[in-house]
């Protein structure tokens, strides 16, 4: 199965297991962002099943792990700060 970011144009497609070769995580849109982000992406058609990769974000966006008593512990998978705007 391939799930296909919902940018108009972008190219990005996350095919499962591939997921270190080509360094494109796909989000879900949290829902409480839905409405700015259809108003960011027009002509998107973004619904809440909708994708968009980790290329619309900064590095800063994200979440990669969590600090436990100085130590860091990575997250599987990156995930998505709240508030963060394509
Ligand atoms: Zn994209």
């Amino acid at each position: 199965m391939v799930d296909r970011c919902a940018v108009p144009g972008c190219k990005s497609t996350y095919y499962k297991g591939n997921q270190k070769e080509n360094e494109v995580t796909l989000f879900a849109i949290p829902k409480t962002s839905l409405s700015k982000w259809q108003e960011l992406i027009p002509c998107s058609n973004l619904t809440s099943t909708s994708r968009i990769c980790s290329r619309h974000f900064e590095e800063s966006d994200f979440k990669t792990g969590i600090e436990i008593l100085n130590v860091f512990h990575p997250y599987k998978r990156r995930t998505l700060n709240a508030g963060a705007i394509p």
